[in-house]
């Protein structure tokens, strides 16, 4: 069983370099408590993939500490960690296989009802009883025969339905249509409900609902406040 976690997330004097001497991340100092959405915002190269990554532990950091409820991520077995933290990631992974199937991913305990309930939540539910075989639709990789708009929503209901504590969001920069877009603002809401959340956000929207929006320049964070601060 997992350890519950609360989901306060502390980053100290971060710093991270992919290559020696080049340091990618020059001091990041962030302090999230559980359940606020952070947006990472910021020109290309100014490190917002950086500290997603580090978040997870793709990479371990040069210097500086991230603890998660005060432990540091180094003390925290790889699998303990990652179950906890959700990953959603611009270029939507869809697998061949059928949409349930692509809901269910690593819950392999849930349940046809606990699938069209996150599917319902998040308002992919109608999109899919559309297809030729609704919820047993095969689809190919990469998801060919769904728009980018419903392999979003299809992605929200897989982390929704995997409940993580910790969410993080590359919010995906292809253009959509306007019924589509509020749709996925919708979903979004729901996702982030009372989890702790960092989102490298592309959309106004999402910004101005962020709690805090943390403006990265090379490596450094150039601004930091809500909405109405900034
Ligand atoms: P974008 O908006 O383009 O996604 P970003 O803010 O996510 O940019 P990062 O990917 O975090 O930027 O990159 C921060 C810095 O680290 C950049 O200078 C980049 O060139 C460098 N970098 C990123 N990934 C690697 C890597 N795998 N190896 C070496 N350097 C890297
Ligand atoms: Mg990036």
């Amino acid at each position: 069983p997992m350890p519950k976690i609360t989901g306060d997330i502390k980053l100290e004097n971060v710093v991270f370099e992919y290559e020696k001497g080049r340091p990618a991340l020059k001091g990041i100092n962030l302090d999230v408590k559980a359940g606020q959405t952070i947006a990472l915002v910021g020109h290309t190269g100014s490190g917002k993939s950086t500290i997603i990554n580090l978040l997870s532990r793709f990479y371990d950091i040069t210097g500086g500490k991230i603890t998660i409820d005060g432990l540091d991520i180094r003390d925290v077995k790889l699998d303990t960690l990652r179950s906890q933290i959700g990953i959603v990631l611009q270029d939507t992974f869809i697998f061949s296989g059928t949409i349930r199937d692509n809901i269910r991913f690593g819950r392999l305990d849930a349940t046809d009802e606990e699938i069209e309930e996150v599917a319902k939540a998040v308002d992919a539910h109608e999109f899919i009883m559309k297809l030729p075989n609704g919820y047993d639709t095969e689809v190919e990789e990469r998801g060919n025969m769904l728009s980018m708009g419903q392999r979003q929503l299809l992605s929200f209901a897989r982390a929704l339905l995997a409940d993580p504590r910790i969410l993080i969001l590359d919010e995906a920069t292809a253009s959509i249509d306007t019924e589509t877009e509020l749709k996925i603002q919708e979903a979004l809401k729901v996702l982030l409900k009372g989890r702790t959340s960092f989102i490298v956000a592309h959309r106004l929207s999402t910004i101005r609902h962020a709690d805090k929006i943390v403006v990265l320049d090379h490596g450094e964070i150039k601004e930091e406040g809500n909405h109405q601060e900034l």
